[in-house]
This record gives structure tokens, C-alpha cells and sequence, in this order.
């Protein structure tokens, strides 16, 4: 849809309502995710769609756009803005920003490259960034993420679903194995530490409607336009979304790149976060 298209409402509701009439015809092809289990209690028919143009202070919202769920790995973008925000570039001499071609918690990667992260998208890059957010426990951490979060999206609650944390964190043997490897190394200090705030990072609750909030900043160079102040660095602005569209969609991101086209990040909660630079 063009710039133009979009700025005429009634268009860009007829379309984002076509979208989701489209969307909801395939919902029963998939299956919700259950490695893990309280991931399970999640229904199939929830759906909801969200488009917030960069110069509309309104999005075009339909379907369930206001359920809250866990963001997952949708975080995983949101995180390493909030450390390149805080002037850690370091990071990327502990994390690559090649595509892996893997699986989200491929660990084989690690072996042959020496407990480099090939990228900050995948388990084990993501593990190295939430680590690495400011504060010197799991809940500072994650409170200064939630600060950054709502400094944005003010109307977002980003509250922690204690049931899907448990859940993960009794689960996550494989994000546990991950960062042991990398303590061996050196890639990082306090592998529980890191696990921990990683896994609650994801368990951070928000809604289509506020991811589409937060979108706007990456959609629009880092200045938010709604609050009309720079959030992010214009050249933190292009890393966050190449690494999108390199590496946000896993083993899927080529098909997506051709068949799609624009930077986006997915999570195995069911969201998916999708930018347009310049447009939505
Ligand atoms: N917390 C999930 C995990 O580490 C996130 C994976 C995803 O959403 O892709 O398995």
C-alpha cells in the first residue's frame, strides 16, 4: 500500500480489515506453541491486527488488538534498542549481525564459532543483550527495560506474566545450555543471570495495539512522532531494522524477505511485529 493510500482512512481500513478477513481464514492451519506449556492455554482463533501510520496519532485496529500476551521474541528487538540506547555498541563484539539459516536455539552455531552469537535475534544473542540491559540484578534489569518500553508506549502496561515465566523458566534447559556454553567462552559473566532476566525479558506482556506503538519509532528514524522526541539514534535506528530483516524471522527470513519485504520480528507467542520504514 502507498504513502498516499495510507493516508486516506478509509482506505487503510478497508485494507487492514481485508487483511485480517484473510488472516482469519488460515488461522486453524497453525498450531499454538507448547514447549512452553503455559503457552498451551493460549487459544487459536485469538487474532487481532494492528496498523499505526507514522502521521496518523490513531491506528487502524481490528480483531483482538488489545489482548495482552507474551511478547516472546518480539522482545528481542525492543531489548537491544534499549542497550544501543544506552551507548552499549560493545555488544557487537560479543554478538555477530549475520543471518544463521538456524533455528531460533540452535546451539551448533556456537561450537563452530567460538560462543559468538551469529546474531542478537536468535536465543542465543538475545541471552547475551537482556543480560546486558542496565542493573546489576534480574529485576533492576527488567524495570529498566519496562522504563524504556513505556517511556514510548505510555499507555502500555508491559507487566511480567508470572505464569509463562515459571512456565519457561522450569522448562528452559536448552536457553540454560546456551548460556552455560557461552560462559565457557568468556561471551559472558553469570550465565543464570543472563538466563533469567532472558526469560523473563519474554514473558513481558503487551498488545498488537502497543507494538504497533512502539513500531513508530523504528518506522520513523527513531523520533517519535506521536510525542514528537528522538527516542533513537538514526544510525541505532538502521541497525535495529537490517538485523529485522537479516535475521528477525530465523530460518524463515529469506522466504519472508522475498515473499514480504519488510524488516519484521515474530515470537512464538503468536506476534508478529512488522515495520515499514517511513510508512506504518
Ligand atoms: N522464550 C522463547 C524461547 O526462548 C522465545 C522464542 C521465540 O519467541 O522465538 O524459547
Amino acid at each position: 500500500m502507498s504513502k498516499e493510500r495510507l493516508q486516506d482512512r478509509a482506505a487503510l481500513e478497508a485494507t487492514v480489515r481485508r487483511a485480517y478477513e484473510a488472516g482469519r481464514r488460515a488461522l486453524g492451519s497453525g498450531a499454538v506453541a507448547n514447549y512452553i506449556p503455559a503457552l498451551a492455554n493460549a487459544s487459536p482463533g485469538w487474532f487481532g491486527l494492528v496498523v499505526h501510520p507514522v502521521d496518523a496519532t490513531e491506528p487502524v485496529a481490528v480483531g483482538d488488538s488489545d489482548l495482552a500476551f507474551s511478547l516472546q521474541s518480539v522482545s528481542k528487538i525492543f531489548s537491544l534498542a534499549c542497550l544501543l540506547n544506552d551507548d552499549d555498541h560493545v555488544v557487537f563484539e560479543r554478538v555477530g549481525v549475520e543471518p544463521s539459516g538456524d533455528a531460533f536455539h540452535s546451539i551448533v552455531r556456537l561450537e563452530e564459532e567460538r560462543g559468538i552469537p551469529r546474531n542478537p535475534l536468535i536465543n542465543a544473542g538475545a541471552i547475551v543483550v537482556s543480560g546486558r540491559l542496565k542493573g546489576a540484578t534480574v529485576d533492576e534489569k527488567i524495570a529498566h527495560f519496562q522504563g524504556f518500553l513505556r517511556g514510548i508506549c505510555t499507555e502500555g502496561a508491559f507487566g511480567v506474566d508470572e505464569d509463562v515465566y515459571l512456565s519457561e523458566w522450569k522448562t528452559g534447559f536448552r536457553n540454560r545450555s546456551l548460556a552455560n556454553y557461552m560462559r565457557h567462552w568468556e561471551t559472558l559473566e553469570d550465565p543464570m543471570l543472563y538466563c533469567e532476566t532472558y526469560i523473563r525479558q519474554c514473558a513481558i506482556e503487551g498488545t498488537a495495539r502497543g507494538l504497533a506503538r512502539l513500531g513508530l519509532v523504528l518506522a520513523n528514524g527513531g523520533v517519535d512522532p506521536i510525542q514528537q522526541r528522538r527516542v533513537l539514534d538514526g544510525r541505532d535506528t538502521r541497525t535495529l531494522l537490517a538485523v529485522m530483516l537479516t535475521c528477525g524471522l530465523y530460518d524463515e527470513v529469506g522466504r519472508i524477505a522475498v515473499d514480504v519485504g519488510v524488516p519484521a520480528k515474530s515470537g512464538v507467542s503468536g506476534g508478529l511485529h512488522a515495520v515499514v520504514p517511513g510508512v506504518c
